[in-house]
């Protein structure tokens, strides 16, 4: 089967079809079907020094594999989409933020997000943009919309997993000349496609369940506007913030396996969630996927998988570190979207407002009734040595 013939179908294609098969060469004769990793400073470049392949800080061809292959799955059967993979998802993130945005400019961000961003807006306030933020929840952004720029939005928002209406909320960013941007990071593009919600941009951490084994730091930005794809990509060029060869390759292997690792991570996030609602020691129990989640409704209108995240209170910091110290088949560790579960306390970091018994959990591939009973397991021993 020629690439050509399934990328042509691409929009009618299933899943995981889509994902063995994004982003493969033309089958070369002797060739491997995923031509390996192309290690290059430089290509031989006799001449006049034009592309596609002059110096590795500008392009290199396993990238063009991968950035087709997200490309691929951010928007199947669109021929214009454009991807820029970066070293990680904060440089994906500052890519697009420090390439569209000005001294005067106003941009909007959730005050829920990913922790490090705060870091970016202390950048951004430095260079004269002002940052406003509203919570992701009840689409609270809206409110503080005019004049912006640029609308970032998180939807699931990291760690509270709220949820917002991303054709709404994108819908009046445009009709207030504002740009959107969506870190699509716990959705991956399998659980919600921003592009095709109305988004400008649709940027990722690749280091979580894209990639998925926990193994490689890894961003990406896609977008439909050549011209806005071309700042991006003019932003990696000077910044340099690129990915190594082989964690493009790692992850381009990766993405092979992505329906089967989201659809099993997802299907036992909800085991899980269910497993622990009405537990009495858990309150605040949050999963997208619950059907009485103050989320859900929104979320099923938009999301086709709700993620391997879920996130709940334990009754105090003692508690949440007994629990993760007693758990065996769960590293407690930070990240997540990875095939073996993690689970941490999040508010040992001291950024996110949660209290000191929240507890983020990445649901892993493991079988769903080991992990249960491994879960309920850790609650009691818990409850016996605290009481
Ligand atoms: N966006 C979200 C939602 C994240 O959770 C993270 C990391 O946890 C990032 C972005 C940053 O990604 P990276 O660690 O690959 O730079």
């Amino acid at each position: 089967m020629s690439s050509d013939a399934t990328r042509g179908a691409d929009d009618m294609i299933g899943d995981g079809t889509l994902a063995v098969r994004a982003g493969l060469p033309e089958p070369v004769k002797y060739e491997p079907t995923l031509p390996g990793p192309v290690f290059a400073a430089h290509f031989h470049l006799p001449g006049e020094p034009t592309g596609p392949y002059t110096y590795g800080r500008d392009e290199n061809p396993t990238w063009t594999h991968l950035e087709r292959a997200i490309s691929a799955l951010e928007a199947p059967g669109e021929s214009g989409v454009e991807t820029l993979v970066f070293a990680s998802g904060m440089a994906a993130i500052s890519a697009v933020l420090f390439s569209q945005l000005k001294a005067g400019d106003v941009v909007v961000v959730p005050s829920d997000g990913y922790q490090a961003v705060p870091l970016v807006h202390e950048q951004l306030r430095a260079y004269g943009v002002e940052v406003r933020s509203a919570p992701t929840g009840g689409d609270a952004q809206l409110s503080v919309l005019a004049g912006a720029k640029l609308l970032w939005i998180e939807t699931p928002s990291n760690p509270g997993l709220d949820v917002c209406d991303l054709r709404r909320l994108a819908d009046a960013a445009h009709e207030a000349g504002a740009l959107v941007a969506v870190d699509n990071t716990l959705a991956t593009p399998l659980g919600q496609r921003p592009l095709l919600l109305g988004a400008d941009f649709s940027v990722a951490s690749d280091t979580k369940g894209m990639s998925g084994h926990g193994d490689l730091l890894l961003g990406h930005v896609s977008c439909r506007d050549a011209e806005r794809a071309a700042e991006v990509r003019r932003w990696r060029k000077i910044v340099g913030a690129i990915p190594g060869p082989m964690e493009a390759w790692l992850a381009h292997r990766s993405l092979a396996t992505l329906q089967l690792r989201i659809d099993r991570q997802c299907g036992t996030a909800l085991a899980v969630a269910e497993a622990l609602k009405g537990h009495r020691h858990v309150t605040g129990l949050r999963y997208p996927g619950l059907p009485d989640d103050p989320s859900h409704e929104v979320a099923a209108r938009q999301m086709r998988r709700f993620g391997s995240v879920i996130s709940f209170e334990l009754p105090d910091r003692a508690w949440a570190e007994h629990f993760l110290g007693a758990l065996h088949l769960v590293e407690e560790a930070t990240s997540f979207g990875g095939v073996r579960s993690t689970a941490e306390r999040r508010g040992r970091w001291g950024g996110d407002a949660v209290p000191e018994g929240f507890v983020r959990f990445s649901v892993g591939a493991e079988d769903p009734e080991d992990l249960i009973t491994d879960v309920l397991r850790a609650l009691d021993e818990t409850a016996k040595a605290l009481g």
